[in-house]
């Protein structure tokens, strides 16, 4: 490994000593940043920015640091994906609906980082309320690929992970209802990790699909993964009634066992047709790293894997259709300016505020859950998604994770996927473990068509996050691929 001469080339737990040990400031380490975010303001990762927040934190973190009070992020500036709410920076959700929208208080996420030290350099681009794969949902603006700026980042997460390869923050925070988080973090080269349903806290986390929504954290490495979920787990029980009764853990503390005797399964639908042939190589080649590294493949099935896309698309766009009705323009964020009444001051305000997208999902989401159609889709999705977690349960008995690609193809070109359709199917591999509530990442496997990054997704069990950092974190030690850098942003 090269000694990373830059500070943006530091990983969080590289930076991290050097705050500790006062070798650099936490003040310098966020104007260092802010520069870079102003540098690359082009890819339009970052929505907002505001220096004078960023530097107080940052002074206060120093403080602290010098004090010996400080946490274990003490002075790490980090972004947060624009749907966690924060109460010094906007919160747009990558909604007009929200557009001047200022949350009176922070999401757990943001106040469980914020008490570990980190510093919060600003709110980072995505898809309207999460939904999309490509950030081109955003109605604040297209998010471009650092690998290759006329490629989409991925989504919906695509700020958050454009931001961290283009090293305009060491971390971010993302979050995945059905591959938010893994998908862009293949496309732009970066890890990610979504754990187990209900690990993390959903207060303060704008709800798009309640009974899938997950956050996590994005960076270059699986080490630095860990430190930051760390951190972010733990019983919110008041707040969140989804929250698990189980205590924070040290996802850290796996980090360094061999994977002699590790059983992987591999899917045979996560390798049939519609997985593009650069992608599969890029898959094939960390898996032989895996092999290399003591683990033993093993075949299974995941039978269900492609009734994932049907049943996710009625669950999420279901509950959707529930959450997005406290958008109406009474309480908070847009409001029409000309109405009559009342019910036309909502069908304007909903009509003005929401883009394409999510009407479609509030549309299909009220129509499947209406009297005479409820059995007929609703119930039987969600009779469907338990017989997805048994399939893995199943599956779970002859191995002890579970790997594949974290997405059909590498980042496709802005523009190019403009049929809802086809951006729904380009999600088959990150569908079923979101709706069977397992922890799964996304790590650099390797380098696909036109030299762009192929990301390698692996499944565990439930609970299994230590497990699942420590195989991604070997396959890092052993390739080099999460150190690259895209050509271009380096400086
Ligand atoms: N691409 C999926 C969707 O559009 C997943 C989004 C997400 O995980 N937030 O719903």
């Amino acid at each position: 490994m090269s000694t990373p001469t830059q500070l943006h080339d530091l990983s969080v737990a590289q930076l991290a000593a050097k705050l500790q040990s006062r070798e650099v400031s936490s003040v310098e380490a966020a104007q260092h940043f802010l520069a870079r975010a102003k540098a690359h303001q082009n890819l339009g990762a970052y929505v907002h920015i505001n220096e004078e927040v960023t530097l107080a934190q940052a002074r206060a973190a120093d403080a602290a640091i010098a004090a010996g009070t400080s946490g274990k992020l003490a002075g790490v500036p980090i972004g947060h994906k624009d749907l966690f709410v924060t109460k010094d920076f906007p919160t747009t959700a990558g909604s007009k609906m929200l557009t001047g929208y200022q949350s009176p208080f922070d999401a757990t996420m943001v106040t469980r980082l914020a008490e570990a030290g980190a510093v919060t350099l600003g709110k980072l681009n995505m898809d309207e309320f999460a939904m999309g794969s490509a950030n081109e949902n955003s109605a604040i603006g297209k998010v471009s690929n650092p690998w290759d700026v006329s490629r989409v980042p991925g989504g919906s997460s695509g700020g958050s992970a454009a931001a961290v390869a283009a090293r305009l923050a060491p971390a971010t925070t993302g979050t995945d209802t059905g591959g938010s988080i893994r998908q862009p973090a293949s496309f732009c080269g970066i890890t990610g990790i979504k754990p187990t349903y209900g690990r993390a806290s959903r207060y303060g986390m704008i709800a798009f699909a309640s009974s899938l929504d997950q956050a996590g954290p994005m960076a270059r490495t699986a080490e630095d993964c860990a430190i930051l979920l760390s951190e972010m787990c733990g019983p919110d029980l008041d707040r969140d009634s989804t929250s698990l009764d189980r205590p924070a853990e040290d996802f850290t503390r796996s980090l360094g066992d061999k994977l002699d005797g590790l059983r992987i399964g591999i899917p045979a639908e996560f390798f049939g047709d519609g997985l593009s042939d650069d992608v599969r190589a890029a898959v094939d080649g960390a898996l032989k790293e895996y092999e290399k590294l003591g683990a033993r493949l093993v075949p299974i099935s995941l039978p269900r894997t492609e009734l994932s896309i049907p049943v996710y698309y009625i669950i999420a766009p279901a509950e959707a259709s529930s959450n997005l009705s406290r958008f109406d323009g009474v309480k908070f964020g847009h409001r029409a300016k000309d109405y009559t009444d009342l019910v036309d001051m909502y069908k304007k305000t909903r009509a003005e505020g929401f883009g394409d997208e999510v009407k479609r999902r509030i549309m299909t989401g009220a129509y499947v859950l209406s009297h005479g159609y409820y059995d007929a889709y609703y119930l039987q999705a969600q009779k469907i998604r338990r017989m997805i977690a048994d399939d893995f349960q199943a599956a779970f008995k002859d191995c002890d994770l579970i790997a594949g690609p974290a997405a059909p193809n590498v980042a496709w070109a802005l523009g190019g996927k403009s049929d809802p359709l086809a951006n729904y199917l380009a999600d088959i591999y990150t569908l079923p473990a979101s709706l069977a509530g397992l922890p799964g990442l996304s790590v650099p496997a390797g380098f696909g068509e036109g030299g762009m990054p192929v990301g390698l997704q692996l499944i565990g069990n439930y609970y299994g996050e230590a497990k699942l950092l420590n195989a991604a974190h070997q396959l890092q030690q052993a390739t080099d691929h999460h150190l690259r850098q895209p050509a271009g942003i380096a400086k």
